[in-house]
């Protein structure tokens, strides 16, 4: 593949990181290697690694073997915006220019999680509904037997929220093959089409699933993909969600209950006399199980100490640990029960001569509900029970609404009116990641983003994706001229941690000085919504005509307001605190002054960043160290980042916090800052 003369033909300028980039990919996945590239702001780096995976993937050998030998390459993105901008954008861009110059041809295709697809069979045995429902459901039909492919997303209409509920796709609820609409299933459809797409567009989260669910469950096979992944800096937090879980323990026990009402309803020849024993027998124990362990937890809720309503599991007492496992035994017998009843009915239905199967079609959907239900309480329950992991597993309790709980339940127990849910979450993603990704990689990955070192290092990252020794690093230099533009420390008299006058302070500066007078666009990014909303309550009624805060209206519609008042030549602020430090494009005018309210310190405050602060401080590490001002200084590269966005940008950075002056961590934060000329 020529590149330089494709960006030619294309009246492109192929910047050097961009080559280097594509080389490097290129490199990286014919050895089979995983490459983590950090690709600062305006590298061009979704064309890079496209085109980098692409001439990877060409292979040497011609005609049908060259066919046989090409894999699925499968980015991976944590954003929609992203996601849309690959898909509508870049890929397209891409096959043309390709395609105008004689090179091979590729497909691409997005890959979307079940839920955003129809399920035929739900559609076809809709139980009764209300006309409205009915007659939409019908128009829906119509459109499916002609164009519509029952993908959600490729309706000209938003759908009823109700009659979207009753047909979604799940795979709970689903009989694969051996359902009779299976050929045409959407879903399925879609899937098989994935497998003869050269590029498959996917997010963090389907990706994630697809590894819990086996190879090859949602995505291509392990030796048949090439992966990028790219914003690769949120995949650590999104597999700790992966593979966390929670339930209510009331909660639980009235849907644990409901399998009676499903077994009443099934035909006797699925349901003799043993079976519905076992499955009495099963419920009986898990709700006496789950009964005590929430009377431990009323008691011992009351007297923990809490964060915020959150009662913190430090350690389990030896009896809640032994009923933890019981729980957990409980839960595994009732989905296995599920599993069993599920595919015997699927059976029985395709057997039965019955032509009306819409009974047994909402039972076989009400077991599927049964069976997720069931998993997860398992998973939670293996969790809890789980003291010997290293590092330890977040476990927490919080109050659950009253609304769901019935007194009667309540009273039988003996108990108060409260529900608890409990909460579980592994602390680190590294070992998980290893086992169910690195280890199983086999024609290479690319992780990148704009965003990797944490204090000009990528040990942060590799430490906490397990990549530390598996993979190699690519630092690229940005194409950027940051020292055209300034970056100042404001002579603050207070300091962040005396929050009230250092918000007084600020808004004194806002008024009479930062946002006074200035035409051009100005991103004001705080660390609480506290903070700015209290800046925003002391400023001038001049000030506060031109300035827009975070929730006004949506992030999108915020955007387009401040272009459209710069456009005209107007005044505009945007106020913002965590979405606006990531991914918001302004250039030029657009932002040409940006003030950071204060360093962004993430102190540990949700149970898992607490537990993972105890387990360093317990290795003698030191949590600020190691947690703390990494994460800090990755956060704030992001934020300045906002800035310069084009080779022509200039402008300014105000970061109103003194520490960056009066503290030892303040000099190698901003040593690792793009090069802004400091004033
Ligand atoms: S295969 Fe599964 S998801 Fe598809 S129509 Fe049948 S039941 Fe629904």
């Amino acid at each position: 593949m020529q590149i330089e003369s494709l960006f030619k033909s294309a009246g492109l300028h192929i910047r050097d990181a961009q080559l280097e980039m594509i080389q490097a990919i290129k490199k990286s996945l014919d050895g089979g290697q995983k490459l983590v590239v950090e690709a600062p702001t305006a590298t061009g780096k979704s064309f890079a690694y496209i085109l980098g995976a692409l001439w990877a993937n060409q292979s040497s050998l011609k005609g049908d073997k060259a066919q046989k030998n090409k894999k699925n390459i499968v980015i991976s993105t944590a954003t929609v915006a992203l996601q849309e901008q690959l898909f509508f954008q870049d890929l397209p861009f891409i096959q043309k220019l390709l395609s105008e110059n004689g090179e091979q041809k590729f497909t691409y295709m997005l890959a979307k999680g079940r839920s955003r697809y129809l399920c035929l069979r739900k559609l076809y045995h809709l139980e009764e509904k209300d006309d409205v429902v009915l007659k939409e459901a019908k128009d829906l039909e119509n459109q499916f037997n002609k164009k519509w492919d029952g993908d959600f997303d490729n309706l000209e209409q938003p759908l009823n929220r109700e009659l979207s509920k009753a047909i979604y796709n799940n795979s709970s609820a689903c009989s694969f093959s051996r359902c009779e609409y299976y050929q045409d299933c959407p879903f399925f459809v879609a899937r098989q089409g994935l497998r003869k797409t050269d590029i498959i567009v996917t997010n963090h989260s389907l990706l994630l699933s697809h590894l819990d669910l086996g190879d090859g469950a949602i995505l291509p096979k392990f030796d048949q993909s090439i992966y990028i992944i790219d914003e690769c800096h949120h995949l650590p937090d999104r597999a700790l969600s992966a593979f966390s879980a929670s339930a209510t323990l009331f909660g639980s026990q009235s849907w644990i209950n409901d399998v009676d009402k499903l077994l009443n309803a099934l035909p006797v020849a699925l349901v003799d006399r043993n079976r519905r024993q076992d499955w009495q027998a099963i419920c009986k124990k898990l709700v006496q199980d789950l009964t005590q362990m929430q009377q431990y937890i009323d008691a011992l809720y009351q007297t923990q100490e809490k964060e915020e309503g959150v009662w913190r599991i430090k350690s389990l007492d030896s009896q809640v640990q032994l009923l933890s496992v019981e729980i957990k035994k409980g839960a595994a017998l009732y989905a296995n029960q599920c599993d069993r009843l599920k595919s015997e009915l699927e059976k029985f239905i395709e057997k039965s001569q019955i032509h009306s199967h819409e009974s047994l079609e909402k039972q076989f959907t009400q077991l599927g509900f049964l069976l997720e239900r069931a998993q997860n309480l398992q998973m939670l329950w293996a969790l809890i029970s789980n003291v010997q992991s290293t590092p330890p597993i977040a476990k927490w309790v919080s109050l659950h609404g009253e609304k769901n709980i019935s007194t009667q339940q309540h009273e039988l127990a003996n108990l108060n009116h409260q529900d608890y849910e409990v909460h579980a979450s592994p602390i680190e993603a590294a070992s998980l990641l290893k086992q169910m990704f690195w280890d199983n990689v086999v024609n290479g990955v690319i992780l990148c983003s704009a965003t990797v070192r944490a204090l000009g290092k990528f040990d942060r990252f590799l430490n906490a994706t397990g990549l530390r020794n598996q993979a190699d690093t690519l630092l690229l230099n940005s194409p950027l001229l940051y020292h055209h533009s300034t970056l100042q420390i404001a002579d603050m008299k207070f300091l962040p941690n005396n929050q009230k006058d250092h918000i007084q302070e600020t808004i004194k500066l806002f008024n009479e000085q930062y946002l006074q007078g200035f035409e051009k666009g100005v991103l004001v990014l705080f660390t609480s919504i506290y903070a700015m909303e209290a800046v925003y309550q002391g400023l001038l009624p001049s000030i506060k005509r031109i300035t827009q805060v975070q929730g006004d209206r949506s992030k999108q519609m915020m955007i387009s307001l401040h272009k459209k008042r710069i456009d005209s030549l107007k005044p505009s602020v945007i106020f913002g605190v965590d979405s606006f430090c990531e991914g918001v494009d302004l250039p030029g005018d657009y932002l040409a002054r940006l003030i950071i309210h204060k360093l962004p310190f993430s102190v540990p405050t949700n149970p898992i960043d607490k537990t993972r602060a105890e387990w360093l401080l317990s290795m003698n590490r030191k949590p600020f160290i190691d947690m703390s001002l990494p994460q800090s200084s990755l956060k704030l590269t992001q934020m300045v980042g906002r800035l310069v966005r084009t080779e022509t940008d200039i402008g300014e950075v105000i970061i109103l916090d003194k520490r960056l002056k009066t503290k030892f961590y303040g000099k190698s934060l901003l040593e690792n800052l793009p090069p802004f000329k400091i004033i």
